[in-house]
């Protein structure tokens, strides 16, 4: 069963600064630990909402070797270096734009999920593809990748608690429910009653389910151009996991809230009477994300009363009350895109995970750029890949073993490479930055 309560705040700790002695607020202090500390508990880690339960089969880390746990950053970083060079354009490393800056420094390409994955493809001769970032992202990589190509996560507990909140099972129940309420017959445009849509952030059976549905996966750099493609095809979308990205979406067309309503999988008819959904344009899954959830309109006017002219900029996974707050909304990639592209000094609020924020403040000296929430909090399962599970996994790769493989059936990769394919075929997508 996925997870449907979202009211549950972060855990957040006042603790004192080492330098000042001063109080600080954190998220948790087991951020400060190795992420193996952790691999026993049965939740995402450190930084995680509370109100974010792992599901029972998420797959699960084995501890690593003593000799990783215990090295020094400096000894990591030799190993690593070293094990890179001797492998040298047999692997590919990808590193995801919420990655600490110690992995993404190794990285042959930085982008968001399906920009890292297309860069692989640019690596055809590449043994093994290594992904620094999430499951669903390995996946993803995998579905796309040559079938000899490995694609490994250095830590498999590096999950994401989004995608997780919807299941095939429970889809495929809510898709029963639908299509018994909807019929079959299309109307007088031959349009279809319902089309479902995914988020990238979703697990690869989920995309399977679309691509055999007659629908598609979106980014959040092309949600509006998807969901118009949809809209051609059915006179409804079912969309998941994202609610806030698909309601995002929805405003930004024009589409009235009363026409997009929220399906809450642990209730009949999604909580939602029969008037109620054949009325609906859009149904939104009750997902959400963590990270992004954590952003305010407060946070927003606190940032313009300190910073008068500041320019406001949140990812869509914020709350709709949020983007609307800003002076913008856009991916990771737009974000990225709009600091670079500023050529007077600006001061940035930015509303997306704190280490793509970090960095874009340290490689934009010339702007002044803070994240909105002035609690460091990255996101739980990007924090999972560390220096000593990349070190593991090289040097294995180095001997030619293949640890922590994430392959994806025949069965579920060609029907959920089809979904990314229309969605390709609708809009092409910018390019990760090579390294
Ligand atoms: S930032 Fe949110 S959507 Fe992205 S991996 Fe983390 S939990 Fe998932």
């Amino acid at each position: 069963m996925p997870i449907t309560s979202d009211t549950s705040p972060l855990v957040v700790l006042n603790l004192p600064d080492p330098a000042t002695g001063t109080q600080v607020q954190t998220c948790s202090a087991g951020l400060d630990d190795g992420p193996w500390e952790h691999d026993a508990e049965h939740g995402y880690g450190p930084g995680a909402s509370i109100a974010d339960r792992l599901p029972q089969d998420a797959p699960r880390q084995g501890l690593i070797p003593l000799e990783y746990r215990r090295a020094s950053p400096a000894e990591l970083d030799l190993r690593i270096r070293a094990a890179r060079h001797a492998l040298g354009e047999r692997v590919v490393l990808l590193g995801h734009f919420y990655q600490r800056d110690e992995i993404v420094q190794y990285a042959d390409f930085v982008g968001d999920s399906f920009q890292l994955a297309q860069a692989a493809r640019t690596k055809p001769n590449a043994e093994a593809i290594v992904f620094c970032g999430v499951h669903f992202m390995a996946e993803t990589a995998d579905i796309l990748a040559r079938p000899e190509q490995a694609v490994i996560l250095p830590n498999l507990a590096a999950g994401c608690s989004m995608a997780d909140m919807a299941d095939i099972d429970t889809v495929q129940d809510c898709w029963e429910e639908l299509t018994a309420l909807y019929g079959d017959g299309t109307d007088a445009n031959g349009r279809a009653p319902i089309v479902p849509v995914t988020y990238m952030n979703s697990a690869a059976n989920l995309k399977a389910f679309c691509g055999e549905q007659g629908g598609v996966v979106c980014t959040s750099s092309n949600a509006d151009r998807v969901l118009r493609w949809a809209f051609e095809r059915g006179e409804r979308v079912l969309f998941f996991p994202d609610q806030h990205l698909g309601r995002n979406t929805g405003v930004a067309m024009g589409i009235p809230l009363d026409e997009m309503i929220v399906w809450h999988p642990d209730q009949p008819l999604g909580g939602n009477t029969p008037e109620q959904l054949r009325k609906a344009k859009i149904i939104l899954w009750h997902g959400f994300c963590s990270v992004h959830k954590r952003f305010t309109v407060d946070q927003i006017a606190m940032g313009r009363q300190r910073h008068p002219g500041v320019r406001v900029i949140v990812h869509p996974e914020c709350t709709m009350e949020v983007v609307n707050a800003a002076d913008e909304a856009g991916s990771t990639d737009y974000i990225r895109k709009a600091v670079q592209g500023a050529t007077e000094p600006t001061t940035f609020a930015i509303g997306t995970e704190i280490n793509l924020v970090q960095r874009l403040a340290k490689e934009h000296p010339q702007h002044t750029i803070f994240c909105l929430d002035s609690i460091v909090c990255p996101c739980s399962t990007m924090y999972r890949i560390h220096p000593s599970y990349l070190a593991w996994v090289l040097e294995a790769l180095e001997r030619g073993e293949v640890l922590n493989r994430i392959t994806v059936p025949e069965n579920i990769a060609a029907p959920a490479r089809i979904a990314l394919e229309r969605m390709l075929a609708l809009a092409p997508q910018s390019q990760a930055v090579a390294r």
